[in-house]
């Protein structure tokens, strides 16, 4: 079916009324869940066979993460639909106030191929459960993943309800010439000004959900093992091919030794080299990534690590050390197994440079001072983190997801997704009676009646 046809198909079912009603919204959902428990071993497959994923991280890091904001949702969906009663001010009475949670209507995801399942999959759990019908864009890079979201979807939903398309730069460009109710992007920011661009053609509201550059600040009070532990575990899963990844590290320069030590160490604890591969490790995404992250290796500065494998596109955990803000490893998104480390002496300046970088997507920071702890979470700007830890503040179906700035606008997961996807109709009823002061003439009395409320 062609792209225009699909979408005019999914307003008039969005008008036939049937996708707002609660019965629906929480059949959708557990007809998804099911469908998801029935294709689990395809999911994986296609996991592996487009980003060699594991089993455990495939679970752990998508189709895990996807089941719980189907239960999260179902559990609180009834609650988030209801009406929302709000105080009725006095310039109201008599009246009542309160906040009708409206779909917006048809609604376009698009996915990148680094988490494909997830990325898909959990924005279109808000979008369902807000009473939306959704066309869904996977990324043309993780084809085998796309191929069996596409099977999930059409197995599970009329098209009219919801779709996917696969393919790639026409499509792409086809679905953004549609009038959406809402468009909601996960990907690069160059592409996301694109998005963004398209629809204020038609004044669509969207969500950005991008990436960035996202630091880890150590501190002379941190634990350094137990950092460097958490810090190889976020920088390299999926190898590090990750939005959130710890895409830097900033380290006082009398504790960069020890850092370093303990990562070597981790990084042989976690990833043990052998017949030059690693079992399990995920590969690059492609070819043009692939070389693009060996350019970003500069052999002087490595550390550890540096070593590729051409045949299955995989490059091994590799730490860059002297490295300055001016290298070209520091001047984009590294998205990749390379984990540059740079020394500092005073906070303050590394606050100072925060402010004059891009709004990040995550910030780690690890410091058991907790005047430190305070100083940058009121000082830095970015969208969300860690203080201990990496990655995990994804992991939650409680907190809302999302960047600032450049890193992104909009949230999503748990209340966040399906508030992401519904309108909030602020709505006064009223009876018979009205005030007589609000109509005119307008006397001394009611001047003074009208300044007092
Ligand atoms: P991308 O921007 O190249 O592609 C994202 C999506 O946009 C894909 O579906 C792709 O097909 C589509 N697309 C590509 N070019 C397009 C164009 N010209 N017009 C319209 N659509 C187009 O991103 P990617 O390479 O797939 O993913 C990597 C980026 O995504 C990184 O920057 C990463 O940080 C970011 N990311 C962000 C999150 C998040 O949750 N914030 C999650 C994962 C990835």
């Amino acid at each position: 079916m062609e792209i225009k046809e699909l979408v005019k198909k999914q307003r008039d079912y969005f008008f036939c009324n049937e996708t707002k009603s609660y019965k629906f919204r929480k059949k959708a959902l557990k007809d998804l869940l099911d469908c998801i428990n029935n294709h689990e071993a395809e999911i994986v497959k296609s996991l592996y066979d487009d980003l060699n994923k594991s089993d455990i991280e495939a679970y752990m890091t998508e189709i895990g993460l996807v089941k719980g904001e189907i239960k999260h949702a179902l559990k609180h969906l009834s609650t988030w639909m209801k009406r929302k009663k709000v105080k009725t001010s006095l310039s109201q009475i008599p009246g009542k106030c309160y906040i009708v949670k409206d779909p917006y209507g048809v609604v376009l995801i698009m996915s990148p191929w680094n988490y494909p399942f997830l990325l898909s999959m959990a924005p279109l759990v808000g979008a369902i459960a807000s009473g939306n019908c959704c066309v869904l864009k996977p990324s043309i890079y993780s084809l085998n993943t796309s191929h069996i979201i596409k099977k999930i979807i059409n197995s599970c939903f009329k098209n009219e309800y919801c779709d996917v398309i696969e393919g790639g730069r026409n499509e792409n460009t086809e679905l953004l010439n549609q009038v959406f109710d809402y468009i909601f992007f996960t990907g690069s920011a160059d592409v996301g000004k694109i998005v963004m661009e398209k629809a204020s053609v038609n004044l669509t509201p969207i969500s950005l959900e991008l990436g960035g550059k996202s630091p880890v600040i150590i501190d002379e009070t941190a634990n350094i093992d137990l950092t460097a532990k958490r810090l190889v575990f976020g920088k390299f899963i999926n190898a590090g091919q990750t939005c959130i990844a710890p895409d830097y590290v900033l380290v006082p320069k009398s504790k960069e030794s020890e850092l370093l030590e303990c990562i070597k160490k981790w990084i042989n604890a976690f990833y043990k080299l052998e017949n030059n591969k690693i079992k399990d490790y995920p590969k690059i995404i492609n070819e043009k990534h692939f070389n693009r992250l060996l350019g970003l290796i500069d052999s002087k500065k490595v550390y550890y690590g540096g070593t590729f494998n051409k045949e299955d596109f995989t490059i091994f955990p590799t730490i860059m050390t002297n490295v300055e803000y001016s290298d070209l490893v520091m001047q984009q998104e590294i998205f990749g197994p390379i984990l540059p480390v740079l020394t500092y002496t005073n906070l303050d300046e590394v606050i100072k440079k925060m402010h004059d970088l891009p709004k990040p997507l995550a910030l780690y920071l690890f410091t058991n001072d907790t005047k430190v702890k305070n100083k940058i979470l009121q000082q830095v700007s970015f969208g969300g983190g860690c203080i201990n830890d990496t990655l995990m503040h994804i992991a939650t179906t409680y907190m809302g997801f999302g960047g600032v700035g450049y890193s992104g606008m909009g949230s999503y997961h748990g209340a966040s997704s399906f508030y992401t996807f519904t309108h909030k109709k602020s709505i006064i009823e009223k009876g018979k009676y009205d005030l007589p002061i609000r109509f005119r003439p307008y006397g001394k009395k009611a001047k003074d009646i009208i300044k007092k409320i």
